[in-house]
């Protein structure tokens, strides 16, 4: 299996690390081209307006949007989750396939990161997830067919699922916890 990570900026070693330890093989994606023998798609969190900025520079946004239709996993991790969106309320390039409205920097700037333990049923073995937000973003609202995956206590949407589309408010690559990486990997 091999598992490409967009490398445009962002913690994307952080995620080639755990595949590897998972014994997938990882690249660092940059080009389109490198887009067309892989098996599952990673967008790490970071800045999703140099991404989007990047991505439109590369001419990556057409090539990933069709991995996404075609049905290949991918995963959006914060950063990566906006990037996903259709809909995140202003005017930015993204991949938009996603059918959820996502809100930026939702958690304000004195809480601007904070950590948390998650119940997320879909995760074996089941047990709390430790989840870290740093200037996460949030799911204000999802679509049909998109399945929630986990909720803050009061209630808020931070991981969902639609199809072979995966997004996640925190940062799974930044814990020892791999849990959320195979559910990835398992995705078809
Ligand atoms: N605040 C960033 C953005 O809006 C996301 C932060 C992150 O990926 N850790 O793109």
């Amino acid at each position: 299996m091999k598992i490409g990570v967009l490398a445009l900026q962002g913690a994307f070693i952080e995620h080639i690390k755990v595949l590897r330890s998972l014994g997938v093989e990882a690249v660092e994606i940059r080009k389109p081209e490198q887009l067309n023998d892989l098996d599952g798609l990673i967008i790490p969190g970071g800045e999703s307006t140099t991404f989007g900025k990047l991505a439109v520079t590369y001419g990556l946004i057409e090539p990933i949007r069709a991995m996404c239709v075609a049905g290949k996993p991918v995963w959006g991790t914060c950063a990566g989750m906006i990037f996903l969106a259709k809909d995140i309320g202003r005017d930015q390039p993204l991949i938009g396939v996603m059918d959820v409205k996502v809100k930026r920097n939702a958690f304000g700037r004195q809480v601007d990161s904070f950590e948390t333990d998650l119940d997320v049923p879909v995760l074996e073995p089941r047990a709390p997830f430790h989840a870290i937000f740093i200037r996460a973003p949030l799911i204000e609202r999802v679509g049909q067919g998109v399945e929630v995956l986990a909720r803050l206590d009061d209630g808020t949407i931070v991981a969902a699922r639609q199809g072979n589309l995966l997004a996640t408010s925190f940062h799974p690559e930044l814990t020892q916890d791999t849990r959320f990486h195979r559910y990835f990997l398992n995705l078809k």
